[in-house]
């Protein structure tokens, strides 16, 4: 690990992150070293001939469950590597996340995310070697890797030189418990459809007053939520 927010994701399958670690904003931040992601690949801590890394369900039923040797043995690996950063397990159980949360575990010093699959992990992992649950929402995914990608993405952006413009942050949906203002761009006329007059009009004031007005109606019309949050 090298840079200043060293992540590391742990997974069954590393290659799923090929893609959007390398594109876009993510990937140019990762080659500037804003911060880096080391993928963890938790067969590689298995240590039978089969690398077996589930097993079935004491009790019985559905599914598999992920088995504890190679994941923790993976997890110490990680705490060695980045001292002091969260052990996170990615499960639908977990606390909800918010970009208050991305905000916080923006503030370093980094991140050791783990991806379930099948029917979870075995308890006594979540219960000894995890120091944060999180959930991305209200429903199930096949697997924690869309939800680790969905946190690096969000907590990333936040760190200092990752977004070309730091005002993007300061002004954007839930900054100040309250969702962004609309957005328009050329042509001043499409199909019809006028870009409202006040942001032609080059009065940085009246613009700025536009925009609050149209941040708080649109967060009172459809997160009343966040106002009561306040
Ligand atoms: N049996 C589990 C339950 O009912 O709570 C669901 C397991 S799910 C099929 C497999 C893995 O996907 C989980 O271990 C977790 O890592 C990930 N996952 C699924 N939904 C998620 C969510 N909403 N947020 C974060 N991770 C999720």
């Amino acid at each position: 690990m090298t840079s200043s927010f060293p992540i590391r994701i742990l997974t069954l399958f590393p290659e799923f992150f090929d893609s959007p670690l390398t594109t876009s904003l993510t990937g140019k931040a990762i080659d500037r070293g804003n911060f880096d992601v080391e993928l963890s690949n938790i067969r590689d801590f298995t240590t039978d001939k089969h690398n077996k890394c589930d097993d079935l369900p004491y009790g019985g039923g559905a599914g598999m469950v992920m088995k504890p040797e190679p994941l923790v043995a993976a997890l110490e690996d990680a705490r060695e590597a980045i001292p002091g950063a969260p052990r996170i397990l990615l499960t639908p159980q977990g606390t909800p996340f918010t970009q208050s949360l991305a905000r916080e575990l923006s503030r370093g010093p980094g991140m050791i995310l783990t991806c379930g699959r099948y029917e979870g992990v075995d308890e006594r992992v979540r219960q000894n070697w995890i120091d944060l649950e999180i959930s991305i929402g209200d429903y199930v995914l096949t697997g924690g890797e869309v939800a680790a990608m969905v946190i690096v993405d969000s907590v990333t952006r936040l760190l200092p030189g990752v977004l070309g413009n730091a005002d993007s942050i300061a002004e954007e949906s839930f900054s100040e418990s309250r969702l962004e203002y609309p957005h328009y761009t050329r042509p001043q006329n499409f199909r019809g459809h006028e870009v409202p007059e006040v942001l032609l009009s080059g009065h940085h004031g009246k613009i700025a007053q536009w925009r609050r007005q149209k941040a708080l109606e649109r967060t009172q019309n459809r997160r009343p939520d966040l106002l009561d949050d306040e």
